[in-house]
C-alpha cells in the first residue's frame, strides 16, 4: 500500500492497515487528546504483520494512553520552571533551549512534551516572543550554546530558520548552535541542499542530535539524509529513549548504537523514559535501564556507548544513572566490576 501524505485520523489509520477498523473508535479517543501524525516514511517501516512491531508501537496511538498513574506529570521535565520568556528554558548556566514551534513530522506516543506539541498544543513562536527569547539570549553573556527544539524546528521552512539563525550570528557569546529532530528518520526527503545550507546559517559550531530508538529507523534514506548533513560539516550526535517494547533488549540496542556509529553519528543520550501522562505501558525500571545500558560495555566498541542519563523529574536537570562500576572498599582500596560482571580490586592486591 503506497501512502503519499501523512496519516492523522483514526479513520486513516485503520486505512492504512496499522489499526483495526473495529478499534477505531477506541483510537479516535485517544487522537482527540494526544496529536497523532505517521508520515509515509515511518509507515513504510511498519511491519503490519507484526502485531508488536517496535517502530509501531512508537507512532500508532494506543488505548492504553489515556489511563494516567500518580506520577505522571504534564509537565515531566520541569520546563516551566525555568522559562524566564516564552521559548526559551534556561536551564543550565551556560546553555538554553529555543523552542520555536510546538509542531512534529510524527507524534510519538511517549513524547515528553506530548501536552505541549501537535495542532492543539503551543504552535510557532509568534514574532514578538520570538523577538523577546533572541533578546534574552543577546542579554545573557554565560550563553555558549543554543538548542532548538520544539516540537521538531526542522519542520520550520529553511527561509523561517535562516532568519533565526542570522539573528544568532549577530551574538557574539553563543558559540555552538544544537538542532535536536528527528525529520532526517522520519521525513528523509526534507534534508535536502537548502535545508542544510539553512542549518549553518548561524555560523557558528553546527550540531545536529538526532532521535531514534531502533535500528530499522536508520534506513537507507534516513542515512542518505544524515550523510547530506555530515558532508555539509555539520555534527551528528544520537539520542534515544529507552522504551519497553521498543528497544529493551541488548542485541537491538547494540544494533542501534552500531547503526549511528556506520553513519557518522556519535551516541550521545540513553533516556530513561520521562514521567509523561498515559505513558506507563512503555516504562522499565532503573534497574532494568541500567543492566541495558551495562549491556553495551564490551557487547559494542567504546565509540557506540552512550549516557544513559534520566532528566529529575521538577526541572533539576539530567543526571547519569549508569550503575556504578566501581565501589570503595575503604582506605583507598576499590572493587571494580569489568564488562563480563567480574570484580577486581583497585589497585591490584598483588
Ligand atoms: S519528535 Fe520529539 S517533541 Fe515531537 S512528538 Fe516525538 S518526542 Fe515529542
Amino acid at each position: 500500500m503506497t501512502i503519499d501524505r501523512p496519516i492523522r485520523t483514526a479513520r486513516e489509520l485503520a486505512g492504512a492497515g496499522l489499526i483495526d477498523a473495529k478499534a477505531e473508535e477506541a483510537i479516535s479517543r485517544v487522537a482527540s487528546r494526544y496529536a497523532v501524525a505517521i508520515t509515509p516514511a515511518v509507515a513504510g517501516l511498519i511491519d503490519r504483520d507484526d502485531p508488536n512491531d517496535p517502530i509501531a508501537r512508537q507512532f500508532v496511538p494506543d488505548p492504553t494512553e489515556l489511563t494516567l498513574s500518580p506520577e505522571e506529570r504534564v509537565d515531566p521535565i520541569g520546563d516551566g520552571p525555568h522559562s524566564p520568556v516564552t521559548g526559551i528554558v534556561h536551564r543550565y548556566p551556560d546553555r538554553v533551549l529555543l523552542k520555536a514551534v510546538h509542531v512534529c513530522p510524527v507524534y510519538c506516543r511517549f513524547c515528553f512534551r506530548r501536552e505541549m506539541v501537535g495542532p492543539q498544543g503551543l504552535g510557532t513562536l509568534p514574532a514578538a516572543e520570538l523577538d523577546a527569547a533572541i533578546n534574552y539570549i543577546a542579554g545573557h553573556r554565560q550563553i555558549w550554546e543554543v538548542i532548538l527544539t520544539g516540537g521538531d524546528p526542522l519542520v520550520l521552512s529553511p527561509r523561517r530558520l535562516q532568519e533565526i539563525l542570522e539573528r544568532l550570528r549577530a551574538i557574539e557569546h553563543v558559540k555552538v548552535v544544537r538542532f535536536h529532530t528527528r525529520v532526517p528518520v522520519v521525513e528523509p526527503e526534507r534534508i535536502d541542499a537548502d535545508l542544510t545550507a539553512a542549518l549553518k546559517a548561524s555560523g557558528k559550531a553546527t550540531y545536529v542530535a538526532l532521535h531514534a530508538n531502533h535500528p530499522r529507523e536508520l534506513s537507507a534514506a534516513a542515512r542518505a539524509a544524515a550523510a547530506r548533513l555530515i558532508d555539509a560539516g555539520i555534527v551528528m550526535v544520537s539520542q534515544t529513549v529507552l522504551l519497553k517494547g521498543v528497544n529493551d533488549h541488548p542485541e537491538v540496542l547494540a544494533d542501534l548504537m552500531r547503526g549511528f556509529v556506520e553513519t557518522r553519528i556519535k551516541p550521545y543520550y540513553l533516556h530513561h523514559p520521562d514521567l509523561a501522562p498515559g505513558t506507563g505501558h512503555f516504562r522499565l525500571s532503573i534497574e532494568e535501564g541500567q543492566a541495558l545500558a551495562a549491556s553495551l560495555r564490551g557487547r559494542v566498541s567504546g565509540l557506540c556507548q552512550p549516557a544513559y542519563v534520566l532528566d529529575i523529574p521538577g526541572g533539576h536537570g539530567k543526571a547519569v544513572v549508569s550503575a556504578n562500576a566501581i565501589s570503595s572498599e575503604g582506605g583507598g582500596s576499590y572493587t571494580i566490576t569489568d564488562f563480563r560482571g567480574n570484580p577486581h580490586s583497585y589497585p591490584p592486591k598483588e
